[in-house]
């Protein structure tokens, strides 16, 4: 076993939108670091038609170009509100080569173990080497582990998670089954709507709402705000069903199913007591968070995830991070930007002024508990990796500014 020595050197998991604003950040800092990506290249989930790449080829961003961009690199001028992910790769290589990134990325190697060492971090790779690093930054992906719901029984058709999922072609003129209502599963179920031979769309919340009848003035709504038409005219419906979600249940394109029971040879019976034979099932069923090479200790995982102060800090490693751990209905990577700078300043104090990291270190310890949850999202209820942008993103900025004050004079409550 080659042991190398990184001591003065951070070692960042990942290359994808999170790991290249972090590398982008450290350097801001002069702070030395690694990057560490099994692909061989940059990009991770917009990396089509890769192991870490989720997108269909006709998938958009979902989220608006100004909202997401990162703080100092704006997207081209030309590039439309919601580009394609082909743009959205492009966009992730010129920032990595802007800030000239790549020399410091070592591709085409994977991360296979963290493990504390003393006061350092032992970072051991697929070629059998093992670094020691002065501290590491997660930023994996929490989108890398397809979740697979358990289901009764056994299907003998043709399933696929819905990031193997890139072309309608493997739905042409099959029943298909596309399990869940997110963004995702909507665009597939859309897609499915116009190629396969039958389309039933299993969700457990009520997405399908019609209201009145349909004719004259027949208003069609979906509750999640996404689709709404006012059809004046029989002549119109066609054309204005044809765009939406519900309009494809208009058409009887989209057959609306609930939750599944069990799955049986090519059968599968749904909650409701119905059942249909279908050839191929496509879960849009999202990701399960997973740090496959870090005990959850290390983490402070609690239930199915790890509890960190604001999604970043252990409370008491000072030299663990976890990049990109959120979610965000607006946009994730300016907020992941943020974190980035407060990461870089927080490390870069603690060598130089630790006073001033002292301030943020007995935060982190006195506030990981849930309550930090509520306080980036405002909502008790959501499950604690989706914030809200407004709230989280001051929350970020205000500490970034606090940090760059004199914060012996500042406790937990100012924040
Ligand atoms: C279909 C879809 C649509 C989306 N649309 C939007 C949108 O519109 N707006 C938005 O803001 N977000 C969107 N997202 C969220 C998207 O995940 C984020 O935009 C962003 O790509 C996450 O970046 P990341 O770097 O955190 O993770 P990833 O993109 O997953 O990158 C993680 C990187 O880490 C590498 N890696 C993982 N494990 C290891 C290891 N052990 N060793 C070495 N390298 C490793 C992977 O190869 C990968 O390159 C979407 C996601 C999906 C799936």
């Amino acid at each position: 076993m080659k042991l190398v020595d990184c001591t003065e050197k951070y070692c960042v998991i990942g290359a994808g939108a999170s790991g290249l604003t972090v590398a982008k950040n450290l350097r801001d800092y002069q702070l030395p670091f690694d990057v560490i990506e099994r692909e061989d290249e940059v990009g991770g989930n917009w990396y089509y038609g890769r192991q870490s790449g989720s997108m269909a080829h006709s998938t958009y961003f979902g989220t608006f170009k100004r909202f997401t961009e990162y703080t100092d690199f704006p997207m081209p001028q030309n590039y439309p509100d919601h580009p394609h992910h082909s743009q959205i790769l492009a966009y992730l290589r010129s920032y990595a080569q802007a800030f000239d990134l790549y020399p410091t990325i070592v591709f085409n190697t994977s991360v296979k173990r963290v493990e504390p060492a003393n006061s350092f971090w032992d970072v051991t790779l697929d070629t059998g080497e093992v670094r020691c690093y002065r501290g590491v930054i997660i930023a994996n992906g929490h989108r890398q582990e397809p979740n697979i719901p358990a289901y009764s029984g056994h299907f003998t058709g043709l399933s696929l998670h819905s990031s193997e999922y890139r072309t309608p072609h493997i739905l042409c003129n099959r029943r298909a089954l596309i399990i869940g209502e997110g963004p995702t599963g909507r665009h597939i179920a859309m897609e499915a709507a116009q190629n396969a031979q039958r389309t039933i769309h299993s969700t457990r919340s009520e997405i399908y709402r019609v209201y009145g009848k349909p004719g004259r003035n027949h208003i069609l709504f979906a509750s999640d705000n996404e689709e709404y038409q006012v059809v004046k005219t029989a002549s119109n419906v066609v054309r204005v069903f044809k765009k939406t979600l519900t309009g494809h249940v208009g058409l009887g394109e989209i057959v609306p199913k609930p939750d599944v029971l069990s799955l049986h040879g090519n059968r599968v019976l749904f909650i409701d007591g119905s059942e249909e034979c279908v050839e191929v099932v496509v879960y849009a069923t999202g990701f399960t968070i997973s740090f496959p090479f870090i005990d959850k200790n290390h983490l402070n995982w609690n239930q199915n995830q790890p509890h960190l102060y604001l999604n970043i800090f252990h409370p008491l490693y000072d030299t663990l991070f976890v990049a990109g751990l959120i979610t965000c209905k607006k946009g994730e990577w300016r907020l992941v930007d943020y974190q980035a700078q407060l990461i870089a300043k927080f490390i870069s104090l603690q060598k130089r002024q630790p006073s001033r990291a002292n301030f943020l270190r007995q935060l982190k310890a006195k506030e990981f508990l849930p309550v930090s949850h509520e306080q980036i999202t405002r909502c008790p209820n959501l499950n604690s990796i989706k914030v809200e942008y407004s709230v989280y993103f001051s929350k970020l900025k205000r500490l970034i500014k606090q940090l760059d004050t004199d914060c012996s004079v500042c406790n937990g409550d100012a924040i």
